[in-house]
């Protein structure tokens, strides 16, 4: 397969589930723990109430992206 495959919808929301309980997501096709990079540059402390996520599998390669808000309440 040449394709970039990618996670269905399920699999994202299930993965989010885990990720704002505190947890690190498996990924879901190879029961590998997902490795975590930070979005935005490493500038830290600027106010942002929000927190950019991105999951990487290390064995599939696929990735998630989420938004998690942390800290306040709207
Ligand atoms: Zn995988």
């Amino acid at each position: 397969m040449t394709e970039q495959a990618q996670y269905t919808p399920a699999e994202l929301k299930a993965m989010r589930q885990v990720l704002v309980s505190g947890k690190m997501p498996e990924c879901p096709r190879c029961l590998v723990h997902m490795t975590e990079r930070l979005i935005g540059g490493g500038s830290f402390g600027l106010g942002y109430a929000r927190k950019r996520e991105w999951l990487i599998c290390s064995k599939c390669h696929r990735s998630a992206i989420y938004d998690i808000k942390r800290g306040t309440r709207n």
